[in-house]
């Protein structure tokens, strides 16, 4: 029944003089998610309020759900609409919405009208008491509460005239493309995808770079970390995804360092790489998964090393996060699944015994001379054969 919905966006809102910029990226996410929704839709923006209308049949529920994947979105109100034919046609058509909508009516409510249209011959004082009492009248079962009603009735006159009385939940957050671009080192566990979703309801676009060592890990754990970017580009939209084969530098760091401090320097290389590829397309930012204590390379001795490679900042939204909190989340964003299939991603094969947890910077930094040899040309090979992959 409904074929409207008006769009509810809190926080994009006090954005001053910014605001049109935000309300027309957040038109832009929502053209996209609305993409892959069966039927056309037209999105406008009046008076600071941003309707999405159906203008063919529609899946009502993809819908729903592709637009709980725009964030900036607080509340998503399906709607119906009736011409502005004067008070006769409103009521009847209000009586109607209630059936239709309220199987059961016990139940307190309000009507809030607002009439951007003047047109209309009545104030929205009258019109609210004059469909109250209808509502009352055709509904006994319902009562009034002005205060803390169950039900809040919107009608909205403008040209034509809106009804909605449901708010369902967005994701909240800022419309991407707000916040310029990061680039996110996506590996195919549990933390990294929920990083980037966190950064990504930031407002922040995102990039992505991925380290694979074949044969060490295979074709599949690759796919796996694409299918990983495709759940987030849910939200993000498109995602820019560089494939670095890693293999080369993960056996010459074996070769030459001790394989205590291999995890160590094999992500100092990661972080070089991914802030290479960052500067050059233009992210601001590193995003990695990290969490305090959570391994042995993400000690906080151990975050020092690996942080003091990179001139951008490095962004660790989950830092603070146990890991039961990072999977309730990666279960909400759907990716929770797809990562825990079990194929080996780089960093397991090659993992130590006995890690170091407390890695001395001097003596890491001496270990990684013994690299000095090859490693430079080792990682321009590794920068020229990047696989670009878009994923949407
Ligand atoms: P995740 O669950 O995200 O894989 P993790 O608990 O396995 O994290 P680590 O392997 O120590 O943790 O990696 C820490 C972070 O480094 C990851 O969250 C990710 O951002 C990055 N990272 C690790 N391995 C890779 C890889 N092969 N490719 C890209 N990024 C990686
Ligand atoms: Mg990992």
């Amino acid at each position: 029944m409904f074929t409207a919905f008006l769009i509810k966006y809190a926080e994009i809102a006090i954005k001053g003089k910014n605001r049109h910029l935000f309300e027309d990226a957040l038109i832009h996410q929502i053209k996209y998610a609305l993409k892959k929704v069966e039927g056309k839709f037209c999105i406008s923006k009046t008076q600071g309020r941003i309707f999405v209308e159906a203008q063919s049949e529609f899946d009502y529920d993809e819908t729903i759900d592709a637009l709980q994947h725009v964030f900036g979105i607080v509340g998503i109100c399906p709607m119906i609409y009736v011409e502005n034919e004067g008070f006769e046609k409103l009521k009847e058509t209000v009586v109607k919405y209630i059936a239709d909508v309220y199987p059961d009516r016990t139940m307190t409510f309000k009507v809030h009208c607002r009439r951007a249209n003047k047109s209309f011959p009545m104030e929205s004082m009258e019109v609210n008491a004059k469909l109250g009492e209808v509502l009352l009248d055709t509904y006994p079962e319902m009562s009034v509460d002005v205060h803390e009603p169950k039900m809040t009735l919107n009608v909205e006159i403008r040209e034509k005239i809106y009804i909605y009385s449901e708010i369902i939940p967005g994701p909240g957050g800022m419309p991407v493309g707000t916040g310029g671009k990061a680039m996110l080192l996506l590996s195919g566990g549990i933390d990294s995808p929920v990083a980037g979703y966190m950064i990504a309801k930031r407002g922040v676009k995102i990039d992505a770079v991925y380290f694979h060592a074949p044969p060490y890990t295979s074709e599949r754990a690759k796919q796996k970390v694409v299918d990983l970017a495709r759940l987030v580009s849910r939200y993000t939209g498109p995602i820019y995804l560089h494939v670095i084969n890693f293999t080369d530098i993960q056996l010459y760091i074996y070769e030459k360092c001790p394989h205590e401090e291999l995890t160590i320097i094999m992500r100092r290389y990661m972080m070089r790489i991914a802030e290479h590829i960052a500067k050059q397309t233009g992210s601001l930012g590193l995003i990695t998964g990290e969490s305090i204590g959570q391994v042995a390379s993400q000690t906080m001795n151990s975050l020092i090393a690996t942080n003091e490679v990179c001139e951008l900042p490095v962004y660790r939204p989950l830092i603070g996060f146990d890991k039961e909190e990072i999977v309730t989340v990666s279960k909400k964003i759907d990716t929770f699944e797809t990562s825990i299939l079990p194929f080996e991603d780089c960093c397991t094969i090659f993992v130590a015994k006995h890690p170091v947890t407390k890695p001395n910077l001097n003596v890491i930094r001496r270990h990684e001379h013994n690299l000095d040899e090859k490693i430079e040309e080792l990682v321009q090979t590794a920068l020229d054969t990047d696989e670009l992959i878009i994923v949407e």
